[in-house]
């Protein structure tokens, strides 16, 4: 499966939003990972198979890895054309940079074979600590948006999407949940191996391990969840209406777009849950309080369609992702009876009391997960919901959301799906206000 190309150029050679320079010249196609993690001494070592291609010359390229990860050894593994040797790398300022023999030509493609270990911890960033996390009894992993270079070298950028084997080997009595599908489970003596494929392209980010105690949860139809024993009660109660929801969100946005939905919950607490592509972390304080959290239990599972199937081609348009991610929280409570005008206006009251600084359509790193990019960004899906008429809108969001599967989405995306089923200026008109202006337009009627 190829991953659809963004349709702007390269925005440079640095990330504006993380700061990290962009690997250039290659292209990672399958991330093949076969790794040993001993839960105690929090100790993950293994080896990353790279599948490359490059789209230039290269006399070296770069990678993404945290320190605390030291690489042993390189080697090149299925270099068709020609013989590709490493001379040498080194490891600084987060990069792993690779020097090859040779020049490796443009259009070579070829497995970078990389031995590495180290302890995992989370990478320190203006967002809070991501990355993988050592927890009370296993670990998780929540990178968005630059922490996946704590346990995997990657090229480490949203849209750069790639296909995933993980085969993670634990020690009993450890269960591992990975995305993708578990394709084989190998019990040996003291530990178990999994490996799980993930056939639809993945971001880095969104790649995860969960490391736990957990029993099995079925939550009908293709959701399930991993749960900590005594949590089982309250998680069965509190994700009761997860297999509705997915229904809901398959008749308004489309066909759910990966296999099966897996709700992986800590023993220790969260602060917020986390998305990952075909899951999504809850603490356990999230399955203790009834009820109070049914509309993150919806916000996680509609990311599946808006930044995990459609990804993002740059941080600056995380509107995307959590203004519809939001949206459909309300959406959910429409179909249970709450009227959309209900959500809509107190969030419409309740932005108006805050400071009109933020630009949604390009809110800066400081502000990218502001609690007002996902209110402004629902209310502007909204708004366009108003203008288009229900008829209109879910079939321009159903178009949009087909357009982009497994791929990457910008605004213009959306635009284009808007355009085909009302007047262009309105459209723009409403995504100007919205979008490009700091001042909070009128309450859409
Ligand atoms: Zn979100």
């Amino acid at each position: 499966m190829t991953t659809r190309l963004r349709s702007t150029p390269i925005p440079g050679t640095r990330d504006s939003y993380t700061g990290v320079d962009f690997n250039l010249g290659f292209h990672i196609r399958h991330y093949d990972l076969e790794l040993n993690y001993r839960v105690e001494p929090n100790r993950l070592e293994g080896t990353a198979n790279l599948q490359l291609v490059t789209w230039k010359d290269l006399d070296q390229l770069t990678l993404d890895l945290m320190p605390n990860m030291t690489v042993r050894r390189i080697t090149v593994a299925d270099s068709k054309a020609r013989e590709i040797t490493v001379a040498r790398f080194r490891q600084s300022n987060d990069k792993l940079r690779v020097n090859f023999a040779e020049t490796v030509p443009v259009d070579s493609a070829f497995t970078l074979v990389i031995r590495y270990a180290g302890t995992p911890r989370p990478r320190r960033t203006a967002w809070g600590e991501i990355g993988w996390e050592e927890l009370e009894n296993g670990s998780l992993v929540a990178s968005q948006p630059n922490g996946a270079p704590s346990w995997f070298p990657c090229d480490d950028t949203p849209d750069e999407k790639a296909t995933y084997d993980i085969a993670i080997t634990a020690d009993h009595p450890y269960t591992v949940v990975c995305n993708g599908d578990l394709v084989e489970k190998k019990r040996q003596s003291s530990t178990t191996r999994w490996h799980y494929r993930t056939r639809h392209p993945m971001a880095t980010y969104l790649a995860t391990v969960q490391v736990g105690e957990f029993q099995h949860l079925d939550l009908g139809g293709r959701c399930d969840a991993w749960v900590p024993a005594e949590l089982v009660a309250d998680a069965r109660r509190e994700l009761a209406d997860q297999d509705e929801m997915l229904n809901l969100y398959e008749k308004l946005f489309g066909e759910y777009p990966f296999a099966r939905y897996t709700v992986v919950v800590t023993e220790d607490e969260l602060e917020i849950p986390l998305e990952a592509q075909g899951l999504s972390i809850f603490g356990a304080n999230h399955m203790r309080t009834a009820g109070r959290w049914e509309r993150l239990i919806a916000h996680e599972l509609s990311h599946q369609w808006f930044g995990n199937s459609l990804g993002l081609a740059q941080w600056n348009d995380i509107w995307l992702n959590e203004g519809f991610a939001c949206y459909a929280e309300w959406l959910w409570f429409e179909h249970r009876g709450r009227a959309i005008e209900e959500s809509t206006r107190h969030h419409y009251d309740e932005l108006a009391k805050k400071p009109a600084d933020l630009l949604l359509g390009d809110p800066g790193p400081e502000d990218m997960f502001d609690d007002r990019v996902y209110k402004r960004g629902a209310l502007t899906v909204h708004a366009l919901r108003v203008l288009l008429g229900d008829a209109a809108f879910f079939e321009a969001i159903r178009n949009y959301i087909a357009s982009g599967t497994h791929g990457i989405v910008e605004p213009v995306d959306l635009r284009r799906e808007l355009y085909k089923l009302h007047p262009q200026a309105e459209v723009d008109e409403v995504l100007h206000a919205w979008l490009d202006n700091l001042e909070l337009p009128e309450y859409p009627l």
